[in-house]
């Protein structure tokens, strides 16, 4: 079977095989070899060679294909690989399915063999040549022969010391060849034996170390992060080398084709002259803007054909991968060469902008266009922002840090961290961290990870930094290049500010401003629309193209969306956030409320029924009221009222004076009130007197939100609603709590009916949150006309894990790979999931329309959601801010094959 991959002179055998099989930098080689774009040729060694290597470490078998290839990329470039005047050098990176930057292993200028200097030297000039053997050198014995690359820094900086030169360039010839000499040297001690000079021997190192890398350790978090399955692999491109480094003509860059961060259809990007390939990425230097803007360094003025070129393959890609691409050229002696285009990563706004704007431009269908947004971005759209008016005093006061490149969108305000392990650190105790670097590294991913905000001084949009930050949706300033940090004394400076780790920070990631000190935040442009009504929405576009593609992820769902809303402000925002129904309103929320605790607590400290009733009768009206508020917001939609739920100790209070303040309040005395907490704590609350356990042990609880549900129900009718409430039983186990719980809700309807001469419809329900009610759903459905999963105690009651505390031993069960994810933030499909499944087909066998929903938190993760979506749940409900992630979660689960998600990673 074929498993290498010919590309070059507009031949490519891969054309059209993808990224599965190629990974996404082969595929697009082939691609674009294909649409007759400048490529180097090249070939590619499939990803499936990768996992086998690293299983069996043999790459035998791959050798006549590889050597096949090798001799057309010979006959194409007119080279020799290995050959003494005009050799031919290739380099060899790793390419995955999806995009990993930076975080495997790449080597440049391979074959330039100690006896191949002189003839590269006789083409292109000593100095140059040197320096290609001296990074290749340096390259190549960090990765394949395992000689840190820091003892070669080291010997090339004491040759700096000497020679006082500023940087690398103020090296000449003669420096350089004693540079290699020593490197040389270093690998002899080091390894024990010479570096190798068979080109094939370094051919095969290469390969070898580029799949293993797919292995280490930053490769393995960044795929935690994003959910890349391991089993996926990299693949290998091997092409000949060309060189942005020789010379004033030529140049290394990154272009998008749409600004990444905000998504304007405009050309977007960096380059260096006279640098080589992973300069600008790295941001070691600044880099300039292709287009013009008028300072005369632009590679429009620069280089104006090799810009001219960009610009065409800038169409050509678009229109034939009908996404953002994100490409990397080189321009060698003027000529322009594309290494590589892929789907750009890009911030949520963009995701949001580029898709509608496509679908405008008869680019990509509107199916495609809600394919092309993570749920999970939406996200973004809702952070806060700074005030303009605190950020512009901020500003007069003198605050103003730094303005460097704005690399991800949003505002961030925290704690400075100067290195990756103290932001994790402090983010650990709970604070707010902003990252500080000068330039970021795969190594500082976790650091990133834990960090609200990220500042580089170094570097571009397209660095490290930058490019990390985006896919993590976090806010990002790069470049700030007037702020000087030190690591080692833990301080920054700027004009003649300064500021020390764990000073605060604040960062705007939409402007670049970075400012000193904390900064309030204020809400997004769509809450503004939305929400607060601040702002018009035809002056948002950004709120425009949001609401059309919450419109056709509508019309592709089948999932229903309802929020988790307790009081009519939170009513409010789920409906005007899309919201069809209230899938769990907390009653005891209301519980908390200044006026109500005081009623609450008299309830719960009554010995009697009578004396419970007393109290019972001052929450009924308030409770009424609430549940008025919540049908005017809800109008005709379904509203699930969930009956009291928690364990009553925890509506008592707990610290000596607040016990002598309630018992003064109560009229009791601190010692009864005391003995009364005593008495009501338990063990294990959480298994204890709680949910319907309440209900069926003191009826008049239940009687009275049942009575209040349905009074507010009359109520609203009255004023022209026609409300639908569904009255939730928790925490059922058995059949005979249901039933028993449900005779009561009939008998308090019929009562308040008959009271107010009004009829209204209701339903009667259960929470499915215990596993022996998920596997008796058949019986329990019986008389039940819905079930709701409370996933959130499914999950505690079925691993056995105390919801509250089990951070303590999670994130090592995560970290070890005993759990793949958090179950209480993502649905355990195996375990809990099951349970679903079951509770769902008994429940509907024995009961044909049961309406079937999922009301823990799981209902608001797109990947929880997909699997409801398959489980044939009716809907979903979550926070009223999700509800809008829910609604394009659900539209892809319902998009099958759909790989939205992926296309953008
Ligand atoms: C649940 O258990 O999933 C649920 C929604 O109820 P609560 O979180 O209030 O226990
Ligand atoms: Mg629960």
């Amino acid at each position: 079977m074929k498993r290498v991959f010919y590309f070059g002179e507009g031949i490519a055998e891969g054309a059209g095989l993808g990224k599965e099989k190629l990974g996404g930098k082969g595929a697009g080689l082939a691609d674009m070899t294909a649409l007759g774009i400048p490529v180097p040729p090249g070939f590619t060694i499939e990803t499936s060679v990768c996992l086998d290597y690293i299983r069996t470490g043999d790459l035998e078998g791959l050798k006549p294909e590889v050597e096949q290839a090798l001799a057309r990329l010979e006959t194409a470039t007119g080279r020799k690989f290995g050959g003494p005047k005009n050799a031919l050098l290739v380099s060899v990176r790793s390419g995955a399915r999806s995009s990993m930057p930076g975080m495997m292993d790449t080597i440049l200028n391979l074959g330039l063999t100690a006896a191949a200097v002189p003839g590269l030297a006789a083409a292109a000039g000593e100095r140059f040549a040197l320096d290609c053997r001296r990074r290749f050198l340096q390259m190549y014995s960090d990765i394949v022969l395992d000689v840190p690359r820091s003892e070669f820094e080291e010997l090339l900086t004491r040759r700096r010391v000497e020679k006082s030169a500023a940087s690398d360039a103020d090296l000449t010839a003669e420096d350089l060849r004693s540079v290699v000499g020593q490197y040389e040297e270093l690998v002899r001690k080091k390894t024990g034996r010479p570096f190798p000079e068979d080109p094939r021997e370094q051919l095969w190192g290469a390969v070898g170390a580029v799949f293993r890398s797919w292995d280490n350790e930053r490769a393995k978090t960044y795929r935690r992060l994003h959910r890349i399955p391991e089993e996926w692999g990299t693949a290998v491109n091997v092409q000949a080398m060309v060189f942005g480094n020789r010379g004033e003509s030529s140049a290394t860059g990154v272009a998008f084709t749409r600004d990444p961060a905000s998504g304007e259809k405009r050309f977007y990007g960096e380059f260096l002259p006279n640098a080589q390939g992973e300069d600008v990425v790295a941001g070691i230097r600044t880099p300039r803007p292709l287009a013009s803007n008028g300072s005369g360094t632009s590679l429009e003025e620069t280089m104006p054909e090799a810009y001219a070129g960009l610009l065409s393959v800038r169409d050509l890609v678009e229109k034939s991968f009908r996404d953002m691409q994100d490409l990397e050229f080189t321009i060698e002696e003027r000529r322009l060469y594309v290494l590589q285009t892929r789907n750009g990563k890009r911030t949520g706004f963009a995701a949001v902008r580029i898709a509608t704007e496509m679908v405008s431009e008869g680019l990509i269908g509107e199916d495609e266009a809600v394919g092309r947004v993570e749920p999970e971005q939406l996200v973004q759209l809702l952070a806060p922002v700074f005030p303009l008016r605190e950020k512009e005093a901020a500003i007069k006061a003198d605050r103003l840090l730094a303005r460097g490149l704005p690399a991800g969108p949003g505002a961030a305000c925290g704690r400075i961290a100067f290195t990756a392990k103290r932001a994790v650190e402090m983010a650990g105790k709970g604070d707010p961290v902003v990252l500080v670097r000068v330039e970021t590294s795969p190594e500082d991913i976790a650091g990133m990870n834990a960090a609200a905000g990220i500042l580089t001084t170094r570097g571009g949009a397209t660095s490290h930094a930058a490019v990390v930050a985006r896919g993590m949706g976090k806010t990002c300033v790069v470049g700030a290049g007037d702020i000087t940090v030190s690591e080692e004394r833990g301080e920054l400076s700027a004009r003649d500010l300064r500021a020390k780790e764990g000073d605060f920070l604040s960062l705007d990631g939409t402007t670049g401003e970075v400012i000193l000190g904390e900064l309030p935040t204020e809400p997004s442009e769509i809450l503004r629309v939305l929400i607060d009504r601040s702002l018009a929405p035809e002056k948002s576009a950004l709120f425009g193209a949001f609401t059309r593609l919450l419109g056709w992820a509508d019309r592709l769902r089948r999932l229903g969306v309802r929020a988790n809303a307790d009081t009519p402000t939170d009513a409010r925002v789920a409906r005007l956030f899309g919201a069809e129904g209230i899938g769990l309103c907390r009653t005891e929320h209301m519980f908390f409320g200044e006026n109500r605790i005081g009623a609450v607590r008299q309830m719960i400290v009554a010995e009697s029924e009578k004396d419970r009733r007393v109290a019972l009768a001052k929450l009924l009206p308030m409770q009424r009221e609430d549940f008025v508020g919540i049908f005017r917001e809800m109008g005709e939609r379904p509203v699930t009222i969930r009956l009291l739920d928690p364990p009553l100790h925890e509506f008592l209070p707990h610290e000596d004076e607040a016990v002598e303040k309630t018992a003064r309040d109560l009229g009791i005395s601190a010692e009864k009130l005391r003995d009364r907490v005593r008495a009501l704590s338990e063990s294990n609350p959480m298994l204890g007197h709680r949910g319907c356990r309440l209900g069926i042990t003191y009826p008049e609880i239940y009687e009275t939100q049942v009575r209040a549900i349905f009074e507010a129900a009359v109520e609203a009718r009255r004023q022209g609603l026609s409300p639908v409430p569904e009255v939730m039983i928790p925490l059922v186990g058995t059949k005979g709590e249901f039933d028993r719980l449900k005779v009561l809700v009939d008998e308090t309807a019929k009562e308040v009916s008959r009271e107010s001469g009004e009829t209204f419809s209701y339903h009667v329900g259960t929470m499915i949150e215990i596993p022996r009610a998920a596997l008796r759903a058949a019986e329990i459905a019986e008389h039940c006309d819905f079930f709701s999963f409370g996933t959130n105690d499914l999950t505690q009651m079925t691993y056995g894990y105390s919801r509250d505390d089990a951070a303590s031993f999670l994130p090592e069960y995560i970290e070890a790979g005993i759990l793949p994810d958090d179950p209480f933030s993502t649905i355990d499909q195996p375990g809990v999931g099951e349970l679903v499944t079951i509770a769902t087909k008994r429940g509907r066998d024995a009961r044909k329309n049961l309406k079937v929903g999922v009301c823990g938190e799981h209902g608001g993760d797109p990947r929880s959601i997909r699997f409801f979506h398959d489980a044939g749940l009716d809907y979903v409900s979550c926070s009223p801010f999700r509800v809008a992630v829910a609604r394009l979660a659900a539209a892809h689960a319902a998009m099958t094959g759909s790989s939205g998600v992926s296309s953008t990673a």
